[in-house]
């Protein structure tokens, strides 16, 4: 589903961020990229959503090559979730999460009923919680509905990088719980960025663990563990 072929990214200053990096998530999987803060994690989720250029070699999704999808269509097929979501504070939570479906052309009543599913889904009872605003949710809220907004247009793939990082640890295995139900039911291809090797072990079909610049192990979390 995503592959990636020789990927090294160089970036101006000379710093080689990720080395001839070449690994393969399939359809429908969870894999957890694990390993110390600045040895390339974002800069490979960075390179599926093109915001980043890879300096050589080639991200195929779907046999396609990325570098010939437009960037913004691309990114309607990727849902991206970061440590803090940005949601607009001058929106209600219903109105941030029906965002996506609006900007697809959706028409009001329908990305509405979408977002109130949404919510559901990441477990915010929308009439509780669609008519507050922002700054009226829990660091651990806001992050639900930023994955609730992450999967608004229906994307195959999700990318998550450290999406649960900035909440605290009760709330984050909460979180945790709750992610791996709404995969049961959704099977998104994730990519998702931890420097937390619990949490990896915990969600991950696979890890992809990394040391500098490249991924020095990829297995399951058995293997990873070194079960017998
Ligand atoms: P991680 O996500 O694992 O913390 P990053 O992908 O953010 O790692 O960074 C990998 C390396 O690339 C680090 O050495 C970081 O300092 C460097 N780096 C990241 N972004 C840039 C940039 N825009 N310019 C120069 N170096 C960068
Ligand atoms: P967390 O530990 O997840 O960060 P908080 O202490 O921020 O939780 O919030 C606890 C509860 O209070 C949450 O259910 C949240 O919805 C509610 N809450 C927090 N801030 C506000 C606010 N400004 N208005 C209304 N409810 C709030």
């Amino acid at each position: 589903m995503i592959r990636f072929e020789h990927v090294s990214k160089r970036y101006p200053d000379g710093t080689t961020a990720v080395d001839d990096l070449s690994f393969e998530v399939k359809e429908g999987e969870l894999v957890t990229l694990v390993g110390p803060s600045g040895c390339g994690k974002t800069t490979t989720m960075k390179m599926v959503n093109r915001l980043i250029e890879p300096t050589s070699g080639r991200i195929l999704l779907n046999d396609e090559d990325i570098a010939g999808i437009d960037p913004v269509r691309l990114r309607r097929r990727i849902g991206y979730v970061i440590q803090q979501v940005g949601l607009f504070p001058h929106k209600t939570v219903l109105d941030n999460t029906a965002t996506v479906p609006a900007l697809l052309g959706w028409k009001r009543a329908r990305a509405r009923e979408r977002a109130a599913e949404l919510l559901d889904l990441v477990g915010l009872d929308p009439s509780t919680f669609g008519s507050r605003y922002p700054d009226q949710l829990s660091g651990g809220q806001r992050q639900r509905v930023g994955v609730a907004r992450a999967l608004a247009a229906d994307p195959p793939v999700l990318l998550m990088d450290e999406p649960f990082g900035a909440v605290d640890p009760v709330v984050r295995e909460h979180l945790q719980t709750e992610f791996l139900r709404l995969q049961d039911a959704v099977r998104k291809t994730v990519l998702f960025v931890t420097h937390d090797i619990e949490e990896a072990v915990r969600l991950g079909d696979r890890i992809a663990v990394y040391g500098a610049g490249r991924i020095e192990q990829y297995d399951s979390p058995a293997l990873v563990l070194g079960a017998p």
